[in-house]
């Protein structure tokens, strides 16, 4: 062998195995001085951190379905012509392979994307929360970081929302804990698989204080935790000077509660975690914005939809998701979406709707979830089961 063709070898052999990414932290991120103890606990969170994105990245890079590549991904949960739901290989996505190529690089890196790590004890905003005292004892992670609890705040908050808030709250340990699905996981990234992670991340209650987000139970029946992400423990600006718009985290839905039709500009992906206790207990819902299942006005703004599941209508459109069926979904831009978790009939151990969530382009474009309304002129009704018509108000769509 050539000194020149050695030299080249070695140069890709060390290139290989210490990639030299150049992560820049968001300017946000703070470096306590942490004792011995403290120190050992910010390395345990973040080694699970560490796993949940590894494991995250290899299962969408794993081929599935029709696709070669990576996995495959429900982008329709009906379409006419085909009568049934649409698909998409996700990494094909460009927003999702950006997000792949991102993550890839911290978990080729993880001491050099530390810096960019913050157990974000005191977070000004969003307000992060543990669920309830037993999940803040079930790790000594999170009963060191000691976040104000969520029983604590729907407490405050009272009234149907607060009710149904300390529900949610006491039964999140048990309905996170449940059995995972492990057709497309080689690790249990859930609750069981990942103790520290998912008692330690901040939970945000995004629509206890939204009067229009539907039923009191939902409102209070829902939490989202952000791992990586502009206001995630992970705030990476830029990878070698490339915005970093991978946004990842976790969601849990408590089971009985209707997640109203919403729709926003990011793109969205999410893998359920959670296995259904009596049949098609966890249904979801996605149609593009110009799916022809629904109706569409212009309007000065942009366009107004009808989305009238009335009848038996909405069971074309609302397809059973667990590990195996409508495992991973991924809405594209302004793509109608919602989420049915039906309370099943027998008793049975708590549970709820959990997934894997994640955005892919959490810095270019208006971030806000914007939920549709009942499409009922008295304002009085809530939308609160899929077949209730709803009206949405799209208002920045150039098409
Ligand atoms: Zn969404």
């Amino acid at each position: 062998m050539s000194s020149r063709w050695l030299l080249c070898f070695l140069g890709l052999a060390s290139s290989a195995s210490s990639p030299a990414a150049n992560f820049v932290c968001q300017a946000d991120v703070s470096h306590p001085s942490y004792t011995v103890a403290e120190q050992q606990r910010v390395d345990r969170y973040w080694s699970e951190v560490v796993v949940y994105l590894r494991e995250y990245l290899h299962t969408l890079q794993t081929p599935s379905g029709n696709c070669a590549r990576s996995a495959e991904a429900t982008v329709q949960t009906y379409e006419s012509r085909a009568a049934g739901k649409e698909f998409r290989c996700i990494l094909d996505a460009p927003d999702m392979a950006l997000l792949a190529k991102q993550v890839a690089a911290v978990v080729a890196e993880p001491d050099k994307a530390k810096a960019c790590f913050d157990v974000q004890s005191h977070f000004p905003q969003p307000r992060l929360f543990t669920p309830s005292a037993a999940v803040r004892a079930y790790s000594p992670v999170s009963a060191w970081i000691h976040r104000p609890l969520l029983t604590d705040y729907y407490r405050g908050i009272g009234g149907a929302v607060g009710k149904a808030g300390i529900d949610f709250a006491n039964a999140f340990l048990e309905a996170t804990s449940q059995p995972a699905p492990t057709a497309h996981w080689r690790t249990d990234v859930s609750m069981r698989g990942l103790p520290t992670l998912w008692s330690s991340v901040g939970w945000i209650p995004m629509y206890a204080e939204n009067p229009s987000a539907g039923s009191s139970r939902f409102r209070g029946g829902y939490a989202y935790a952000e791992v990586m992400g502009p206001w995630g423990a992970l705030r990476i600006q830029t990878i070698d000077g490339e915005s970093v718009g991978a946004e990842i985290g976790m969601t849990v839905q408590m089971a009985g509660t209707f997640y109203p039709f919403h729709f926003h500009q990011p793109q969205e992906s999410y893998i359920t975690l959670s296995e259904p206790h009596c049949d098609a207990q966890y249904q979801g819902m996605i149609l593009a914005f110009d799916s022809d299942q629904l109706h569409r006005s212009k309007t000065a703004e942009g366009w107004q939809i009808l989305v009238d599941g009335s009848g038996n209508h909405w069971k074309d459109w609302f397809k059973s998701q667990d590990g195996e069926r409508s495992w991973l979904t991924y809405s594209d831009r302004n793509s109608v979406h919602s989420f049915y978790a039906r309370r099943c009939s027998a008793p049975g151990p708590k549970n709820a709707l959990v997934a894997v969530w994640a955005r892919s382009t959490a810095r270019d474009h208006e971030q806000s979830t914007r939920l549709c309304r009942a499409a009922d002129p008295s304002g009085k009704r809530e939308l609160d089961r899929p077949w209730i018509p709803a009206i949405c108000d799209l208002r920045d769509v150039n098409q």
